[in-house]
């Protein structure tokens, strides 16, 4: 009678693996881009003023999450880099806060932007016209960020506060730079721009040609606004097109 109840408990753990190893298969095969992974063959370089918003993080944690952000962007022949990092304390309130976050702005020219949004954005950055990656608490546990509102030239990133072990800080900065770069949100499928976390746990790279080439426009667009600050047009022998 014992035996068979072990018998029994062994034989529920090992359905329970089984189900559960079945159950990321599925989600992986789901979820797997079918196509094929972009390519970029201009290499381009974007240069970021970091504000770190009441010692939210560290500077070396900002270059962590640089250097994780980069690790994807790479992949597509872009790179950032960080050209300063400055520390700024200021009083944000919880609705300033919420606010930054939750603002759905996507057009340039929303009237809320000029006499609500940029304020803080300007107060923050004392009215750079630069790249900017701005390190500021949402007010809640998990990360977010947002990557294109109002003129589309900053990165907002709340750091990830609950777990450091998954900290998804870096690719939640590689998130919203895909944003800043004219990239919207996907869902359902592995990529970079979606942020479900089952995804994130699964750290999708993935950018498709689609998106590589929105991108392309964006970057040359922001070159012609003076957003890039440095670009090397190196364009790379790939066998076919020099
Ligand atoms: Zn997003």
């Amino acid at each position: 009678m014992k035996k068979r109840t072990i018998n029994l408990v062994l034989i529920f753990i090992l359905l329970f693996i089984f189900v559960l190893i079945l159950e990321f298969f599925l989600l992986y095969i789901f979820t797997h881009p079918s196509q094929e992974k972009g390519v970029n063959n201009k290499s381009h370089e974007l240069n970021f003023e970091v504000y770190i918003i009441n010692n939210l993080t560290t500077s070396e944690k900002v270059y962590a999450y640089f250097e994780e952000s980069n690790k994807i962007w790479n992949q597509y022949n872009i790179s950032t880099r960080i050209k300063s990092i400055k520390n700024v304390n200021l009083n944000l309130s919880e609705e300033e806060k919420s606010f930054l976050f939750n603002y759905l702005a996507y057009e340039e020219n929303d009237s809320e932007c000029d006499t609500k949004y940029m304020p803080i954005i300007d107060n923050i950055t004392n009215k750079s016209n630069n790249l900017r990656g701005i390190f500021v608490d949402r007010g809640s546990s998990d990360n977010a960020g947002r990557g294109c509102v109002c003129n589309c030239s900053f990165v907002l990133v709340d750091v990830d506060k609950l777990l450091s072990l998954m900290d998804f800080t870096g690719l939640n900065l590689a998130h919203e730079t895909g944003h800043l770069l004219g990239l919207l949100d996907i869902y359902g499928k592995q990529n970079l721009m979606n942020h479900h976390l089952l995804m994130k746990s699964l750290k999708s790279h993935f950018l498709n040609q689609e998106q590589v080439n929105i991108v392309q426009n964006r970057l040359n667009d922001m070159l012609e606004e003076g957003l890039l600050l440095k670009i090397s047009n190196i364009s790379f022998y790939n066998g076919f097109n020099q």
